[in-house]
């Protein structure tokens, strides 16, 4: 008896101890996102024009959180971190960019774009031109799109020392006072809610705390590594893509844990552990594909082991792939419709699906492929990558409108039980009963059910009246630890979520 309450005891302190373990790994935080701002100002000066200039569309995601990084990006050494800065700068107009671009406009910088590889190998001719006096030609387009004022010709080099300097006196004159004119839009792009509305049945993602994974990163130094024709990287489309989805659903107020917010490396069991260890729901790994025949074009969801290992895994796939491709639909028929057990690549499966807890549901996506040079050019803009999540985010959206079904053990009250043949009561919820109000009864498929007692299917009554289940084991227990996991469906044939119940069979001592 003593040495059970030492160990007790001992156990106690321990898990205390883990809670406190400043080792555990952590989801993504604001911070890593908001650092990773710098890495798009380097990535200006990439020899590749398609790298810079996709980093020149995607750094006004982070709204006026870029400044600091642009005005310090005005001051780089290289002159294209310098021209693009400016550049920036224009599409997040702010006052505290006015004093530094005029200081620019003394500044002669030549700019050459090129499609180049890593390894300095021309790659794509989308860009192969030079432009002189490219920083000072944009500083003064930046100025004139803040400002609404000109003082001259842009392009005319021989009256940039003029134009500065009346850029100069004007700011030591009016430069206090000044107020940005309102920016009218003269774009016939729609306003971000028209393009991708939140429909109403989003509400049911409320509170679901979904971890989202975007595979690979902080392996950008490896020549040539998962990149696709044209030079373009999946980590980084994988991290976008995160970034948007992340973005539609916190506005319906789910809780998304990124595993990574920058250019990270995070080993495969640290992405199973931040949706282990931080109460997940849900877990979705973001990927595009590769492969040796380029012109593939086509969507893949990829579950764990078999369609039974877990149900609501399943159901989630079957979702996200259908919202998905009817966002971006894929040039090829997939006639599984797309879903794939993970052991066709790996024996063993993915590593960040085999390592999750019972408990979460997890899916790999395979969006698109990146080996295909049409899909890979489309990748690099800002509105394919939002699509593509606004794809995954209606799946998801979808998934939890059609209701998680639950059960909880009514009887016996305690998981500490003295018969050893106890008479157990489970009461079942389809997901759905709150929503209708008066039409209380579980709707499940009855003749589906499955309960299985330490992982062996048992026989039981089901009272759809009550929508309560009932079993007694068949022979008594052994004393000790002892499991029971019970796989239903709702009316919109979505499982329940992989809970298992345990409980202990703990015989009164004789005296
Ligand atoms: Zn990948």
């Amino acid at each position: 008896m003593f040495l059970k309450r030492f160990l007790l005891l001992s156990f106690v302190l321990l898990s205390l101890c883990a809670q406190e373990n400043p080792e555990i790994i952590q989801p993504a935080s604001r911070e890593e996102g908001l650092k990773d701002i710098g890495r798009y100002v380097e990535l200006f000066a990439s020899r590749n024009a398609l790298v810079s200039l996709s980093s020149l569309d995607y750094i006004r995601y982070f709204g006026k959180d870029a400044l600091p990084f642009l005005l310090q990006g005005l001051k780089h050494s290289d002159s294209q971190v310098r021209c693009f800065s400016a550049i920036a700068l224009s599409r997040i107009p702010d006052k505290s960019s006015i004093a530094p671009l005029i200081a620019l406009i003394s500044e002669p910088g030549t700019m050459n774009l090129q499609v180049l590889s890593d390894d300095g190998q021309k790659i794509h001719p989308a860009y192969d031109m030079s432009f002189k006096n490219a920083v000072q030609d944009n500083a003064l387009r930046s100025l004139q799109s803040i400002t609404g004022l000109s003082f001259g010709p842009i392009g005319e080099e021989s009256k940039y020392k003029e134009i500065a300097q009346k850029w100069q006196e004007w700011w030591a004159k009016d430069g206090k006072s000044f107020v940005l004119p309102q920016k009218i839009e003269l774009s016939n792009l729609l306003p971000e809610e028209a393009k991708y509305p939140i429909p109403d049945y989003a509400v049911y993602l409320k509170d679901v705390r979904i971890c989202l994974d975007p595979g690979h990163g902080g392996e950008s130094e490896k020549v040539g590594y998962k990149r696709g024709p044209s030079g373009n990287q999946e980590a980084e489309s994988n991290l976008r893509l995160g970034r948007y989805l992340r973005d539609f659903l916190k506005k319906c107020g789910a809780i998304p844990l990124m595993t990574r917010d920058s250019d990270r490396f995070v080993s495969l069991k640290d992405r199973t552990q931040v949706a282990n260890l931080h109460g997940a729901n849900l877990f979705v790994s973001i990927h595009h594909n590769w492969t040796y025949r380029y012109t593939a074009q086509a969507t893949t969801i990829w579950y764990h082991k078999t369609p039974d290992y877990k149900p609501a895994a399943m159901d989630m796939a079957r979702y996200i792939f259908q919202e998905f491709t009817s966002k971006v639909p894929m040039r090829e028929l997939d006639a599984s419709m797309g879903l794939k057990s993970d052991t066709l690549i790996y024996q063993i499966g993915f590593g960040v699906l085999r390592d999750l807890s019972p408990e979460i549901p997890g899916v790999l996506c395979e969006l698109a492929f990146f080996s295909n040079l049409e899909t890979e050019l489309k990748m690099r803009d800002p509105e394919f990558l939002k699509q593509e999540a606004y794809g995954v985010f209606l799946g998801l959206a979808r998934y939890l409108y059609a209701g998680i079904p639950s059960y909880k053990i009514i009887e016996p009250k305690e998981n500490i039980i003295s018969c050893s043949q106890p008479e157990f009561k489970i009461q079942l919820s389809d997901g759905l009963e709150e929503r209708t109000g008066w039409d209380k009864q579980a709707k499940v498929f009855a003749r589906q059910m499955v309960v299985e007692l330490d992982g062996k299917p048992v026989s039981y009554q089901y009272n759809p009246a009550t929508s309560t289940l009932e079993f007694m084991p068949s022979s008594p227990l052994s004393q000790g630890e002892h499991s029971i996991q019970i796989f239903f469906m709702n009316l919109n044939k979505n499982h329940n979520w992989g809970k298992i119940y345990r409980f202990s069979i703990q015989e009164k001592e004789k005296k």
